[in-house]
């Protein structure tokens, strides 16, 4: 009864593993969330307000599929303003989640067989997608010792007469790692040597530290403008992720046929979201960069933290709100009367020993690691780093 498709795909770790945290703190089970990427804020008021007059006002009906010319204006001045990059409207797609950009990018540009590029650690949607497309993830992959980082020469190995797109994603989930203008151009370089399409997912942009300064990859090399698709959106950025805004920028056949795609399946993005989405654009960024210092603080903590216990090796990402611990040295030993032998079985006994939800590095394609998400409050990193840190005594 089920196609092959669907069976070809696993459901989401991250949003199982959220699941699940929850269904235990449902249960009264006191559980600290480190398992999901989402910020702890509330959604700012400013957007929240403009979100409220839009319903009292009634603009509550379809809209056009690709977003309004508000929404896309908003998102061209944005573009304009921070990425120093200049879109046209028909540019541009707002779709619900920066996650529905990217599924309908890959319905738009994979026949089958084709090639895409994903560097691993990568975030778990990218895989999948490339798969329900039709085509064939090609995993690079990266480790700690290089920052988990790709270069050229590493693209160029991987590169095929069927190779289609390769994702970029910097700051990256779920490392944190960013790569700076010159790696982006080296990259971008190669990439339209070779004729493949850059998808650079930016959703991240907004969070870097120790003064990091983002550079969209359109910047860093102009000339892939035409051959890169911009991914982004307000969920990171805004706390807006139960909102559902996302959008991708590039090429106008490619958003064209995303758009064709859209409107067979999900038609145009919540009305109401949509003006919220325009309001977080256009409106103060004060709330962003307070959101900003906060996950600046917490990730020096946390880092430090697990620094300090024996077995973990964590490097200090520039961005993003995720630490990607290297574990490996802990696993074939036992805890508590507990062998663990995997990153997966260690993320289960954390779970159940120790009460606080991580994601498997497994899940991102790298084992011997665990995600933890550091977008909840400093109190809850430090009664859950306690937590692991009292998990790992006993050893056997
Ligand atoms: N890209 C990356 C790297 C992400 O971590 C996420 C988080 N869910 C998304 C895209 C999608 O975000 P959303 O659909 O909430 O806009
Ligand atoms: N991107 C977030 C995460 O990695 C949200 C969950 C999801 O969409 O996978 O946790």
């Amino acid at each position: 009864m089920i196609s092959q498709r669907a069976q070809s795909i696993i459901p989401s770790p991250t949003l199982s593993i959220d699941a699940k945290a929850k269904a235990l703190k449902q249960k009264g089970i006191d559980i600290i969330n480190f398992g999901i990427g989402e910020p702890d804020f509330d959604t700012p008021k400013n957007i929240k307000e403009v979100a409220i007059t839009a319903i009292n006002s009634g603009f509550t009906k379809y809209c056009p599929v690709p977003g309004t010319l508000e929404i896309k204006n908003a998102i061209i001045n944005k573009l304009k303003r921070d990425n120093n990059t200049t879109y046209l409207p028909d540019e541009i797609i707002v779709s619900s989640g920066a996650k529905h950009s990217l599924y309908n990018l890959f319905q738009a540009i994979i026949d089958p067989e084709d090639e895409v590029i994903i560097p691993a650690p990568y975030w778990v949607s990218y895989t999948d997608m490339v798969i329900l497309a039709g085509g064939k993830p090609i995993i690079i992959n990266t480790t700690d010792k290089n920052n988990f980082k790709i270069t050229s020469d590493l693209i160029k190995k991987v590169i095929t007469s069927k190779t289609k797109a390769i994702i970029i994603n910097s700051p990256s989930n779920p490392t944190g790692v960013t790569y700076c203008q010159n790696e982006l151009k080296e990259i971008a370089q190669v990439c339209l040597e070779n004729k493949i399409l850059i998808i650079s997912d930016e959703i991240y942009e907004k969070l870097v530290y120790d003064n990091f300064k983002f550079t969209s990859i359109v910047q860093a090399y102009p000339q892939v403008k035409d051959t890169a698709i911009l991914i982004n959106g307000v969920s990171k950025a805004y706390a807006m992720t139960g909102w559902r805004i996302g959008y991708a920028a590039g090429n106008k056949e490619i958003i064209s046929a995303m758009t064709k795609i859209q409107s067979q399946s999900t038609s145009n993005a919540s009305s109401i979201s949509i003006k919220a989405a325009v309001e977080a654009l256009n409106g103060t960024q004060e709330y962003v960069e307070i959101m900003r210092k906060e996950f600046e603080k917490r990730r020096n903590y946390i880092v430090e933290r697990l620094n300090s216990i024996e077995g973990i090796n964590c490097i200090k990402p520039e961005g993003a709100f995720y630490v990607f611990p290297n574990i490996s040295s802990i696993l074939c030993k036992s805890f508590n009367g507990k062998n663990i032998n995997s990153d997966i079985e260690f993320a289960d006994y954390l779970l159940n020993q120790a009460r606080i939800a991580v994601v498997p590095g497994t899940a991102f394609g790298a084992k011997g690691y665990i995600r933890i998400s550091y977008a909840t409050s400093i109190e809850n990193i430090q009664k859950g780093i306690g937590r692991l840190e009292n998990a790992l005594k006993n050893k056997i």
